[in-house]
């Protein structure tokens, strides 16, 4: 059952000025949900495909995410997703470049959650993980036009801190104790 949609109307205040990139879910270890937030009633969108979540980012600076820039939909709507830590969240860098025709740009997140690595997919399958890789790669498919090196971005998005899962924290401040405890803090009076 869902709640009839409450009306809130959309003052977003101080909030508003933070910067609002469309972010995204891992699960697993890559994204299986885009979301962008919208500017207005901060609100949760989910977005359909990668391919739609990267044309909104490339120019999310310049136009920002409002509920109506999906279909039917309005700011009276309830929210698709609730950013909680039921999932854990990552921001894209805003206005980072869709990736060029015939590459899909995918990204793995660590065990540890401590980074995304981002690499492209070619059509064919391989896997490209540096720009040096994407370099050699366009070298041997000169076929591939109006594509260069630098139209690949391998920035990885920003994990929020207060959606990784509790068990994973928990590993994380073991390990720190552990490097502490080795620190020779013992101070004995002597004579
Ligand atoms: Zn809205």
């Amino acid at each position: 059952m869902r709640k009839p949609s409450e009306k809130v109307s959309g003052k977003g205040g101080q909030s508003n000025s933070k910067k609002c990139p469309p972010q995204k879910r891992p699960s697993q270890g890559s994204v299986d949900i885009y979301a962008a937030q919208c500017q207005e009633c901060l609100k949760w969108r989910v977005i359909d495909s990668q391919e739609e979540f990267e044309d909104l980012r490339q120019n999310i600076t310049e136009e920002p995410f409002y509920c109506n820039r999906k279909p039917n939909t309005s700011c009276d709507d309830p929210a698709d997703i609730e950013y909680d830590a039921t999932r854990t969240w990552v921001i894209d860098k805003p206005n980072l470049r869709k990736s060029p025709e015939g590459f899909k740009r995918s990204l793995v997140l660590r065990k540890d959650y401590s980074k995304l690595d981002p690499y492209y997919i070619t059509s064919s399958g391989k896997k490209l993980r540096t720009r040096n890789e994407i370099a050699s790669y366009l070298k041997e498919h000169p076929e591939i036009k109006d594509v260069s090196a630098s139209d690949f971005d391998f920035a990885s998005p920003k994990i929020m801190q207060d959606t990784i899962p509790e068990i994973v924290v928990k590993k994380a401040s073991a390990k720190k104790k552990t490097k502490i405890s080795n620190g020779d803090n013992r101070i004995e009076a002597s004579s």
